[in-house]
């Protein structure tokens, strides 16, 4: 894949990248480990004040950046401002809250005598140079989310980014340059991902993140894992939205509209798969297929349009290969199922509800990264959660219902890292975020992420 922006909108390559060379790769890591062996002595206060200065130059820049970012990967303009806001926010809440997230832990006193010690605590120390693979969908908020506990933490950061997103990540590297991290701290490698191994094998490069495809997972996972390196992987996901009779109908297939085409439905915790008990499912599938006919598809720089283009020419052809399939299989389209005729030249794609969905289809098992969803009757809770748990993926679930009883099921038995109930999963800088199966493992954001990068050192004295 060329390192190149090309507008999804219009299909025109705006500009190519050339990719660093063994060189350039060089230089960056020994920078990286230069600093890090410097970076890891600065204080909290230090490095809260440069990440504060990071945000608020975000801020500023709100709109280029947002521009960029659309123009690169076709989000709506108004989310791509929300983004960078987002960002900002998780920034200054990494700022004020590392110090207490990262303070000793003093183990309890009989427990230290038992261990034969005067004294102990537990330190969280940086890892150091750590390298982040990262995908175009959110092209600066998963970039923030590791980045901003993880410098706060005292590592510092190596950015692949997703080819197709070349100026968006040269962006990230300049911000934190400019709010005054010291050369090395955070750097942006412009390579494609065959070169991804050769940096993870390096030994001056701590662990690796990753967020994306599954693929892409394994491929850094193995390398890692060869190399005795950690990793924390945020893959797919095929969550699902159970609706039961109690449920306010109305507010769920309004908000179900939203949970499955954020980001042109570009999202890993996107609602996909749409769970309703047989009592309301009729009622639900008409407000929820009615909405996301009503939605504006077009020009993602217009403040108007809901949904854009899909990122890339390839995702377009993966998800119709997906309603294809379903339709060939005996899906019913209640709506979309096909290109959009008032959009020929970018990679547009109708919002499309499939239903008499079956395990004989592909979709029923893969993620549709694009606003297509899925529905399904079930008669029970029980037939709800076990349907919501057959699929590979256990990223979030959503669950609408009134009963207390059924929340407590819920969080108990469907298998998947967030529970989110009468709401759309979203991730916030104080919540914990990840999965479980095949959407990856450790987590993000919170005192658990900014944790994943630590040597936990036990300091123990006699
Ligand atoms: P990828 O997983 O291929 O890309 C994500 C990142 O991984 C990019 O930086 C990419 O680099 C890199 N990468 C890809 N393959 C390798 C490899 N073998 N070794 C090292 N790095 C690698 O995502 P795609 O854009 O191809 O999207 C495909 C599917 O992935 C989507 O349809 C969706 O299902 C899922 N996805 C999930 C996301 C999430 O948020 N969980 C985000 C994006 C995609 P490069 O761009 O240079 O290939």
């Amino acid at each position: 894949m060329p390192i190149a922006t090309v507008n999804p909108t219009t299909g025109q390559t705006l500009r190519t990248f050339d990719p660093l060379d063994a060189r350039g790769i060089e230089r960056c890591l020994a920078d990286a480990a230069a600093t890090a062996a410097a970076y890891r002595r600065t204080s909290f206060a230090e490095r809260a004040e440069l990440l504060t200065r990071a945000a608020a130059l975000l801020e500023a820049e709100t709109e280029d950046i947002a521009r960029t970012m659309t123009t690169e990967m076709g989000k709506p303009l108004a989310a791509a401002r929300a983004e960078a806001a987002k960002c900002a926010k998780a920034m200054r809440w990494y700022a004020t809250r590392a110090e207490a997230l990262l303070a000793d832990e003093h183990p309890a006193p009989d427990d230290v005598r038992d261990a034969g010690a005067a004294a102990v605590r537990v330190a969280y120390r940086p890892l150091g140079v750590i390298l982040a693979v990262m995908p175009w969908n959110f092209p600066l908020w998963q970039v923030v989310r590791f980045a901003a506990p993880a410098l706060m933490a005292g590592n510092v950061g190596l950015l692949k980014h997703a080819s197709n997103v070349p100026q968006t990540a040269v962006y990230l590297g300049g911000l934190f340059h400019r709010a005054g991290f010291p050369r090395g701290c955070f750097q942006t490698l412009l390579i494609g991902s065959a070169a991804v191994e050769g940096v993870l094998r390096d030994p001056r490069v701590a662990a690796a993140t990753l967020t994306g495809s599954e693929p892409a997972g394994r491929a850094v996972a193995s390398v890692a894992g060869d190399e005795v390196k950690k990793t924390v992987l945020e893959l797919g996901g095929s969550d699902p939205f159970i609706v039961m009779p109690s449920a306010d109908i109305d507010r769920a297939a309004r908000t179900a509209v939203t949970a499955r085409v954020q980001n042109n439905g570009q999202s890993c915790i996107a609602a996909k798969r749409f769970i309703v008990h047989t009592d309301v499912h009729d009622e639900f599938a008409e407000r929820f297929t009615a909405g996301m006919r009503a939605l504006t598809v077009g020009d993602p720089m217009e403040e108007s349009t809901d949904v854009g283009p899909l990122a890339t020419e390839a995702g377009r052809r993966d998800l119709e290969q997906l309603v294809d399939d379903a339709v060939r299989h005996g899906a019913s389209v209640l709506c979309g199922g096909r290109r959009p005729p008032r959009h020929a030249n970018g990679w547009f794609y109708e919002p499309t509800v499939l239903a008499d969905v079956t395990p004989a289809m592909r979709i029923d098992q893969e993620e549709a990264f694009g606003p297509v969803a899925t529905l399904y009757r079930v008669g029970s809770l029980d037939e709800a959660v076990e349907r919501a748990n057959d699929t590979p993926f256990g990223l979030s679930s959503n669950l609408w219902t009134r009963r207390e009883k059924d929340v407590e099921q819920a969080a108990r038995d469907l298998e998947a890292g967030g529970v989110f109930v009468n709401g759309m999963t979203a991730s916030h800088p104080a919540l914990p975020f990840g999965g479980v199966k095949r959407s990856g493992y450790g987590r993000e954001l919170s005192g658990h992420g900014i944790r994943e990068f630590c040597n936990i050192t036990t300091v123990w004295r006699a």
